[in-house]
């Protein structure tokens, strides 16, 4: 099977090659202005055939963007009008349903494009060279860079994987300019007898991650200070929002960064962390995609205790990032990441299977089973639960050959079977899938 990655590499520009990166990524995103107005001017268009045969020529001549540059300059304003059509319809939806009475406010004006990423088509706007060099078309012609990256990613490069496009991206207070390239390998399909171990994820507000194993080894990434930070800046992003000067919105797009950032680092060294702690596994990861509907937010006295103290948060954690990132680390390094029914992973007990709110006294730090008076860390109770699950998925492949990569939720007596069937696990220390002597 393929798996994409994306490797970041800095180039080690000299001050004119740095010059020509930067005169082509500014116009570069003045064409994307330019493109938008006229958008905006004429019904709001999105259709990219239509915007390019209507600036093209205006591109070029204007911008003096080469003739490749010059086809993404539509598209990526053709798409981001579609993107703000289908927000406009769904707001128009809620507002008629009554579920909001906002009015979507992204087609009042034209979308002012700030931080140009640059995209490069690989052999036609740019190719590797010899000697760990890239060839990248400028305004100026071709320059040719020396590059740095991560050793594994340079490697692959000089291996001859399949190259894809790329992104030139300029990291503006280091006055860096990377290339994002991305990369197709090709990876070993998993089967049972590799992806031998199995390894549960379970996302939260106390921890941002805990991984549990049918052995009883346990990983635990606490998320009470990152949080805290990441929530500093939320409410100092939302302040500045509000004040709405030049100035102010100039800190608010560094402060954004920072927070994305911030999110974005932690959640690649705790994937990083479980993947090198699990390698050759299956590593179970809860569904959220279903989860959002059900937390409605409620605020004030409408609140329960529990929302109130979820709504403190200023800032949501980016879980779906996070897994993300582990699927994507897991394939490298021989493992599979699988989603499994998030459904009552943390009120089921796994000894006896007796799911009720109440097994987890105040929401204290200790589970009780109600039913079999069996405790745990609380924490670990919504792991346990995923590997238990995980379990059964891996133990559906080996019987069936076939691998559930997610959960079936279009079909509700399919969904039924499953959660009787999760009822019926039950947590015992030796539940390892691998046979002893194996390996
Ligand atoms: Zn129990």
């Amino acid at each position: 099977m393929k798996q994409t990655i994306t490797a970041k590499l800095k180039l080690l520009t000299d001050p004119a090659q740095f010059a020509a990166l930067r005169e082509t990524q500014l116009a570069y995103r003045d064409a994307l202005n330019y493109v938008s107005h006229y958008s905006f001017g004429h019904g709001k268009k999105s259709n990219r055939r239509a915007l390019q045969d209507a600036c093209y020529d205006d591109i070029r001549l204007l911008f003096g963007l080469p003739a490749q540059m010059a086809c993404n300059v539509p598209r990526q304003v053709g798409a981001t009008y579609k993107s703000l059509w289908t927000k406009a319809r769904h707001n128009a939806q809620a507002r008629k349903a009554g579920w909001t009475k906002k009015r979507f406010k992204g087609l009042d004006k034209p979308p002012k494009y700030v931080s140009p990423t640059l995209t490069y088509n690989y052999q036609r706007d740019y190719s590797f060279k010899k000697n760990q060099q890239v060839s990248i078309l400028t305004l100026e012609g071709r320059i040719v860079v020396s590059y740095r990256g991560y050793e594994k990613h340079v490697a692959f490069i000089q291996q001859g994987v399949t190259i894809g496009a790329a992104k030139l991206w300029y990291d503006k207070p280091h006055k860096q300019f990377y290339l994002l390239v991305s990369l197709d390998l090709e990876v070993a399909d998993p089967t049972p007898e590799i992806q031998c171990q199995v390894v549960g994820v379970d996302v939260g507000q106390r921890y941002l991650a805990v991984t549990a194993t049918p052995t009883g080894q346990a990983l635990f990434f606490p998320g009470k200070q990152i949080r805290a930070k990441a929530d500093h800046y939320a409410r100092l992003r939302k302040r500045l929002q509000k004040k709405g000067t030049r100035s102010a919105t100039r800190r608010l797009l560094a402060i954004s960064g920072r927070e994305r950032r911030l999110k974005h680092d932690r959640n690649h060294l705790i994937s990083r962390r479980i993947v090198d702690a699990h390698p050759l596994s299956l590593i179970g990861l809860e569904d959220l995609t279903h989860i959002r509907e059900n937390t409605k937010r409620k605020r004030g006295k409408h609140a329960s205790k529990k929302q109130r103290r979820a709504n403190r948060h200023a800032s949501s954690w980016a879980f779906a990032e996070l897994h993300t990132h582990i699927a994507y680390k897991a394939v490298l390094a021989g493992s599979m990441a699988i989603k499994v029914d998030a459904y009552h992973t943390s009120q089921a007990c796994p000894k006896c299977g007796y799911a009720s709110p109440k097994n987890r006294p105040n929401k204290g730090l200790l589970f009780a089973c109600l039913s079999c008076q069996y405790t745990l860390h609380a924490d670990l109770i919504g792991a346990r639960n995923i590997v238990l699950r995980t379990l059964l998925t891996r133990h559906d492949w080996v019987s069936t050959g076939m691998l559930s990569v997610s959960p079936d939720v279009s079909c509700n007596e399919a969904k039924a079977r499953e959660r009787q069937r999760f009822r019926e696990l039950r947590w015992s220390t030796d539940t390892s899938p691998c046979h002893r002597g194996v390996g």
